[in-house]
């Protein structure tokens, strides 16, 4: 018998617990919508202006653009989303969460899970996510997919003391777009 291929190693042991957790995390079964519609909808309400597209919530969601395209068309006819001009692009639309909408998202299945990670105290959970945003960068380089982030990591962004300036879109940040995720993201640890 293969000792060594029957013990699990560290990182197998932690690669299968962060499914598991996505599974429990993303369990749908007493919700009015699918994981899929969920992870939609939870995007939409946190992405910046230019990022409120199907096609960049289908390199957020790692899938098709036609499989994005139908899980957000979905939503527009449950009255979750509204399409809009996106005056930037006249080819494309961008979408905004309804006012019901976001009283669905009170109804997010993902809040037990936000609950039981704020029992970490605060170091543990910044080590956490630097630890799991490491993770998420290295496994987006080698799929070739977009990486996702905030402002504050970000090498397009000039943080100053009253107000930060993004050079990708030549303006400044207000406090809102600042937390909000962005397509156009570039870590800052991706500077060489
Ligand atoms: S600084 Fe980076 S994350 Fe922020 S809006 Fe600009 S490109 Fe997007």
């Amino acid at each position: 018998m293969n000792e060594t291929a029957q013990t699990p190693t560290v990182q197998a042991d932690l690669a299968d617990l962060i499914v598991h957790l996505a599974r429990l995390g993303l369990s749908t079964a007493a919700t009015p919508l699918t994981a899929a519609q969920w992870t939609a909808l939870r995007y939409f309400a946190r992405a910046n202006r230019l990022s409120r597209t199907p096609s960049a919530f289908s390199g957020f969601h790692a899938t098709t653009r036609g499989t994005a395209s139908q899980t957000v068309k979905s939503l527009v006819e449950l009255g979750l989303l509204e399409r809009r001009h996106n005056d930037s692009d006249g080819r494309s639309t961008l979408l905004d969460v309804t006012d019901a909408g976001h009283a669905m998202l009170e109804r997010d299945p993902l809040e037990d899970m936000r609950k039981a990670l704020a029992r970490l105290n605060e170091q543990e959970q910044r080590a956490l996510s630097a630890s799991l945003g490491q993770v998420a960068m290295s496994l987006a380089e080698a799929r070739e997919a977009p990486v996702f982030g905030t402002c504050v990591d970000c090498q397009h962004c000039e943080i100053e003391k009253d107000r930060s300036f993004c050079h990708q879109a030549q303006g400044f940040l207000s406090p809102d777009e600042m937390a909000a995720i962005c397509v156009n993201f570039r870590p800052v640890s991706a500077v060489i």
